[in-house]
């Protein structure tokens, strides 16, 4: 039997072993799971249950999508490179705002929601300012 590669863990980079019918949910099933935060993968299919697990994405990246959609529907593209920076630095300076709050008193999940917009603005900017076009405004 040939050995197939797994990721680590998508969303806590924990080792991920994988066996067949180990989740409560499925019968027969070849199952992924990680071995830190339990998270679990399950298909009939051995590869596919592999390529599932392989291909995985972490919620914090499912935001950062969901953020770059929602800024692209309410506005335009950046039309330069200090247009571009200037939003990408006013999300830092808020993260920033986060995480200068006494640790015991910080809001991690508006400081995630921070970051998540900073990783946003970031792939914006490098999508619609660096170019010939943008780039050089
Ligand atoms: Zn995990």
């Amino acid at each position: 039997m040939r050995k197939l590669h797994l990721d680590v863990c998508p969303f806590c980079n924990g080792k991920a072993t994988m066996n067949a019918d180990k989740c409560i949910t499925a019968n027969s099933f070849w199952t992924i799971q990680c071995d830190k935060c339990r998270v679990c993968i399950a298909d009939a299919d051995e590869e596919t249950a592999v390529r599932k697990w392989n291909t995985r994405q972490s919620p914090a990246i499912e935001a950062a999508r969901h953020e770059i959609a929602n800024a692209r529907a309410s506005w335009p593209p950046f039309n330069s490179a200090h247009e571009g920076f200037s939003i990408l630095k006013e999300e830092v300076d808020e993260l920033w705002d986060e995480v200068k709050v006494n640790q015991k008193r910080r809001d991690l999940e508006k400081m995630r929601k921070e970051a998540i917009q900073v990783a946003a603005m970031g792939i914006r900017f490098a999508e619609e300012v660096c170019d010939e076009i943008n780039g050089r405004k």
